[in-house]
């Protein structure tokens, strides 16, 4: 008898975080709840099924929370895509624009083979600049992206344009 999960409930709007004017999509509340996480993972593991996924590729910090126990679920192993000096081994690393200055990632070049399906992870696509970066390093892999997953996709802000061809999978839009 219990009631439906509605995973809504568990994202708080901050008013004007982090500058005034911007509504931040706080995923907190839906991580304090263990019944709105499971759930949550429950619903991107079905939104993926019927896609062909070797691996599962991150990005620090928030996609790694859904990217690990999403991968735990389905069997696979994932690949952490960092912030410059973090990763240990020999690695690709792509630089790209933000509206002030530059960003740089880093991947593991023996995370990723050639051929395989990768499915990209992350809590929210905004602008779409943290996971196309993520989107052309796989490409340097000469691995296949099937489909970029969110929890949140604010549409609004037309990021999917910048993920094209690839398909944007989401749960919860505004
Ligand atoms: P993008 O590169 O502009 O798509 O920004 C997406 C990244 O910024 C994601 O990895 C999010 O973690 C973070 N982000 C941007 N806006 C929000 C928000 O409203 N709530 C939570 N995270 C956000």
């Amino acid at each position: 008898n219990d009631a439906p999960i509605n995973l809504n409930d568990f994202i708080r709007d901050v008013q004007d975080f982090p500058k005034p004017g911007i509504t931040f999509k706080d995923i907190t509340p839906l991580l304090l709840s263990s019944p709105a996480f499971e759930e949550c993972i429950n619903q991107m593991a079905e939104k993926v099924s019927d896609l062909e996924i070797d691996v599962i590729a991150a990005a620090e910090a928030r996609g790694f929370l859904f990217a690990a126990p999403l991968a735990l679920k389905l069997g696979i192993g994932m690949v952490p895509i960092r912030k410059p000096g973090k990763l240990p081994h020999d690695k690709h690393s792509y630089s790209y624009e933000l509206e002030y200055g530059t960003d740089t990632l880093e991947m593991h070049v023996d995370g990723i083979s050639k051929g395989q399906n990768v499915l990209i992870v992350d809590d929210l696509l905004a602008t779409g600049g943290t996971v196309e970066a993520c989107c052309r390093m796989i490409e340097k892999c000469e691995a296949n992206i099937t489909g970029c997953l969110f929890l949140i996709h604010l549409a609004f802000l037309d990021g999917a344009k910048k993920l094209d061809p690839y398909p944007v999978i989401s749960l919860l839009d505004y």
